[in-house]
C-alpha cells in the first residue's frame, strides 16, 4: 500500500518522506471559533455519538465531537470499518483536519484522529510531524500520524552509523551545517523550531549541493577529459570585420560573451556554452564573430536556425556582413535547388565554403565537412538533442557547440536544468533602443485600437494581430483566426492597405511566401497565430495587436512582443481581453505593461507557474527535488552551486580523502537510480 500511493519502498524512503508540517500539541483551538474561513484547524473533545447517514455513493458515517464551545461534525465516506472498531463514544480525542460548512454546521471529512493526550504528558515533542499521504491510505487509516509513527520507530532504531554524513566536513563546519543523522531526527521530530529550521537548511542544501556536484562534474570532466579542436588564435578575419564593417561598437555584454567563447576555444576541450540573450540583444554578431573565429583558425562552421525565413535572414544579414571579405559562405535548406546543393555539398567537403546557413537540412546524413570546428544553435528550444548529437557524427573531434535561445530562463532554472552547461548570459540591449511601450484594452476598446493601428501605418509602418493557437482545438484556433482575419479586412477596408496572412494549416511555401510579402513591406498587415517565426526581424513594424491575451503565458506574450521594437521609432504592444479574464491572467497582464525585461518576467512566470511547467524543463530531472525548491530557496542554491563547483575544479576525480564519503554516497545514488557513472 505505502509502495503503491507514495513510492515508499524501503526504510531509508520512509526517512525521506519528509513532513509537510509540524503542528504544536499545545495549540488547541475552540470549537466555537471555527468560521467560513478557517482552514485547517485541531481540536479537542468528547466523542459524543456517530451514526450512518445517507444511502449509495452519499452513504457515510458522522460523527459528534464536543469540547467546551461546541460541537463538530467529523464525516467519513470510506474506512468506515476502522473507525467503527477504533473509535469509541465517551472517549476524548484530538483531530486535525480542513474545515468546512455542511448544512451549516462546522464539518471536518476524513479527519485525522487519534486518542487524545494532553500535551507533554506523555513527554513527547512539542511539535508533531504531518506527513502527506493519500485518500486511499487514509481510508486504511494509514493518515500522517500512523506515518508518523511508523517513522518515529524507525527513527529510534537507526544509528549514526546509519545515516552516514556524506557532505565534506569543510563545509559543514563554514557553512554551519547540520550533520546528517542529527538532520533526519530534527526533520521529523524536531525540539524546537529552531532545530527544525537548521536540519530543513541542511537537507535543503544536501540535495541542492548533490545535484550540483552531479552537474558540475559533468562539466569539468567535458572540459578535463574531452578533446577539442583549438582555435588558438585571434586572427585576420575577426578584426577585419571586428573594425571595419561591423556598422556599430559592441554592447559590454557582447564583448563579455565573445571573450568567454575565446576563451572556451582556446583550451583544447570541447566548448558547450549556452547563451541566452533577451529579445534584440544582438545574439546573430556574436555567432558571426565566432564562426569567424573558427575560419581564422581554418576551421569550417555552421549556424542552424530553426525555420527557412530564419535562415534566410541570417544568411542574408551575414553575407551583407562579409561581402568584401574572403570567406564564403552559403545557404542550405529543405528548398535548396538540387544544383546549387550540389555545389554546397562539395564545397564544403572540400573547405572552399567555410560557413554554411541553414535548417536540419545541415545535419542531414549526406552533408560532410572536411574540418568543421563549431557549430552554433539558434532559437535551441526548437532543436531536439537527438538532432544536436548527429553533429558528432560530422568530425572526428567533437566540435564546439554554441547553443543560443532568446527565451530567457531565470538564473536559478538555468543552473539546475542545465548545470552541466557553461552558460553566459546577455542582458544587456543595443544602446539607443526606445523601450516598447505595452497596454492592456479590453475588447470593448477595439474601435479605438484600431484607429490607433491605423494612424501608425499611416506614418509608413506595419503591424502585426496574433491570435492564440489553442493546443486541444486546432479547428477552433483556425475559425478564431479567420474571423479575425475578416475582422480586420472590415477595418481597413481601402486598397492601400494589404494584408499578409500566416498560419500552421498553410502548405509551407504559401506561409513563406505571405511572410516574405510583410517582411519586405508589401504588406502592412500581418495576421498571424503564433506560428509566427520566433527571431523574425521586421524592424519597420512598430505595432503589435495581441488579440485574448490572456490565453497566453508570460514567456510566449514576451517572445511575441520581442517581434516589434526592432527599429529606430516607437513600438507599441497591445494586449486585447475579453472580460472574463482571470485574475492570473490579468497578473500575466499587469507584469506585461510594467516591464520589458525578459528575465524579470521569467523569474515571475517560474514564481506563478513553478518549475514543472516551464517550457524545456519539464523532462529534466534535475528539478525533481524532495525538499528544496529553485524558487523558494534561491540563495541556498547559489551556495550550493559554489561549494559544488569549487570542489569539483579541486578534485574532479573525488579522489581525495575528504571528499570520499560523497564520492560513496554518489556512487550508492548512482546505483540506486541507475543514473550514469561516477569514476
Ligand atoms: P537577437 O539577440 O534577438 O537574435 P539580433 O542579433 O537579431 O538579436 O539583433 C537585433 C538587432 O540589433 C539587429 O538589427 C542587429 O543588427 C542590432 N545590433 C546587434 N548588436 C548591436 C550593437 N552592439 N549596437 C547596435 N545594434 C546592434
Ligand atoms: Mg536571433
Amino acid at each position: 500500500m505505502l509502495k503503491k500511493e507514495l513510492e515508499i519502498f524501503t526504510f531509508a524512503d520512509l526517512l525521506e518522506h519528509f513532513p509537510n508540517r509540524h503542528i504544536d500539541k499545545t495549540k488547541v483551538s475552540r470549537i466555537r471559533d471555527i468560521g467560513p474561513h478557517t482552514d485547517f484547524i485541531q481540536v479537542a473533545g468528547t466523542l459524543i455519538n456517530y451514526e450512518m447517514i445517507g444511502a449509495g455513493r452519499g452513504k457515510r458515517l458522522v460523527a459528534q465531537l464536543k469540547d467546551a464551545s461546541g460541537v463538530l461534525e467529523l464525516a467519513w465516506f470510506q474506512g468506515i470499518g476502522w473507525v467503527t472498531r477504533n473509535l469509541h463514544v465517551g472517549s476524548d480525542y484530538l483531530v486535525f483536519g480542513k474545515t468546512g460548512f455542511f448544512n451549516g454546521r462546522p464539518q471536518i471529512v476524513h479527519p485525522e484522529i487519534e486518542v487524545y493526550v494532553p500535551a507533554n504528558a506523555d513527554g513527547k515533542s512539542f511539535l508533531e510531524p504531518v506527513y502527506p499521504s493519500t485518500e486511499k491510505l487514509k481510508a486504511r487509516a494509514l493518515n500522517g500520524r500512523q506515518i508518523g509513527k511508523l517513522t518515529q520507530a524507525l527513527l529510534s532504531q537507526v544509528q549514526p552509523k546509519d545515516i552516514k554524513e556524506n557532505l565534506p566536513q569543510a563545509i559543514l563546519g563554514s557553512l554551519q551545517l547540520m550533520n546528517r543523522y542529527e538532520a533526519y531526527q530534527h526533520i521529523h521530530f524536531p525540539a524546537s523550531n529552531e532545530l527544525y529550521e537548521r536540519a530543513m537548511k541542511r537537507l535543503k542544501f544536501e540535495e541542492l549541493f548533490i545535484a550540483q556536484v552531479r552537474m558540475n562534474l559533468v562539466r569539468l570532466q567535458r572540459h578535463k577529459v574531452s578533446r577539442g579542436v583549438v582555435f588558438a588564435k585571434v586572427g585576420e578575419l575577426f578584426n577585419t570585420l571586428y573594425s571595419a564593417y561591423l556598422p556599430f561598437e559592441l554592447t559590454g555584454a557582447q564583448k563579455r560573451v565573445l571573450k568567454e567563447i575565446r576563451t572556451d576555444t582556446a583550451r583544447g576541450h570541447q566548448m558547450n556554452r549556452l547563451l541566452q540573450g533577451d529579445v534584440g540583444s544582438g545574439k546573430t554578431i556574436v555567432a558571426l564573430l565566432s564562426m569567424l573565429l573558427a575560419a581564422d583558425n581554418g576551421y569550417q562552421s555552421c549556424l542552424m536556425a530553426p525555420t527557412e525565413i530564419l535562415s534566410q535572414q541570417h544568411f542574408t544579414g551575414l553575407s551583407e556582413l562579409l561581402k568584401e571579405m574572403p570567406v564564403e559562405i552559403a545557404l542550405l535548406t529543405g528548398s535548396t535547388k538540387t544544383r546549387e546543393r550540389k555545389r554546397i555539398l562539395k564545397g564544403l567537403l572540400d573547405d572552399t565554403i567555410h560557413m554554411v546557413v541553414g535548417t536540419h537540412a545541415v545535419i542531414e546524413e549526406v552533408v560532410q565537412f572536411k574540418n568543421l570546428g563549431l557549430v552554433i544553435v539558434d532559437e535551441q528550444h526548437r532543436f531536439g538533442v537527438a538532432q544536436r548529437a548527429r553533429l558528432w557524427e560530422k568530425a572526428t573531434i567533437p566540435p564546439h557547440v554554441l547553443v543560443m535561445t532568446a527565451t530567457p530562463i531565470p538564473r536559478t532554472l538555468a543552473m539546475t536544468a542545465y548545470g552541466d552547461l557553461d552558460y553566459s548570459v546577455m542582458d544587456e540591449l543595443p544602446p539607443g533602443r526606445k523601450p516598447i511601450t505595452t497596454v492592456h484594452r479590453n475588447e470593448t476598446a477595439r474601435a479605438k485600437v484600431m484607429d490607433f493601428v491605423r494612424s501608425e501605418i499611416d506614418k509608413g509602418r506595419q503591424a502585426y494581430f496574433i491570435y492564440p493557437l489553442i493546443e486541444e482545438s486546432e479547428k477552433m484556433s483556425y475559425e478564431d483566426l479567420m474571423q479575425g482575419y475578416e475582422q480586420v479586412k472590415c477595418f481597413f477596408p481601402e486598397p492601400k492597405f494589404s494584408i499578409s496572412m500566416v498560419h500552421g494549416r498553410q502548405p509551407s511555401v504559401q506561409k513563406e511566401t505571405n511572410m516574405q510579402r510583410f517582411v519586405k513591406g508589401d504588406t502592412q498587415i500581418m495576421v498571424s497565430t503564433t506560428v509566427i517565426e520566433v527571431g523574425v526581424n521586421v524592424p519597420n513594424a512598430s505595432v503589435m495587436v495581441i488579440e485574448s491575451s490572456e490565453k497566453f503565458g508570460l514567456s510566449q506574450l514576451h517572445q511575441l512582443r520581442g517581434r516589434v521594437g526592432r527599429g529606430s521609432e516607437q513600438s507599441f504592444c497591445i494586449l486585447l481581453t475579453g472580460l472574463s479574464a482571470s485574475k492570473e491572467a490579468r497578473e500575466r497582464i499587469k507584469i506585461m505593461c510594467a516591464t520589458n525585461d525578459g528575465f524579470v518576467i521569467a523569474e515571475k512566470d517560474l514564481e506563478i507557474r513553478g518549475p514543472g511547467d516551464i517550457e524545456g524543463t519539464r523532462q529534466s530531472g534535475a528539478l525533481n527535488f524532495k525538499i528544496a525548491s529553485i524558487v523558494h530557496d534561491k540563495e541556498l542554491l547559489e551556495l550550493a552551486r559554489n561549494e559544488a563547483e569549487k570542489l569539483v575544479e579541486e578534485d574532479v576525480e573525488l579522489g581525495m580523502a575528504k571528499n570520499s564519503p560523497l564520492k560513496i554516497f554518489l556512487q550508492g545514488q548512482g546505483r540506486k537510480n541507475g543514473w550514469g557513472k561516477i569514476s
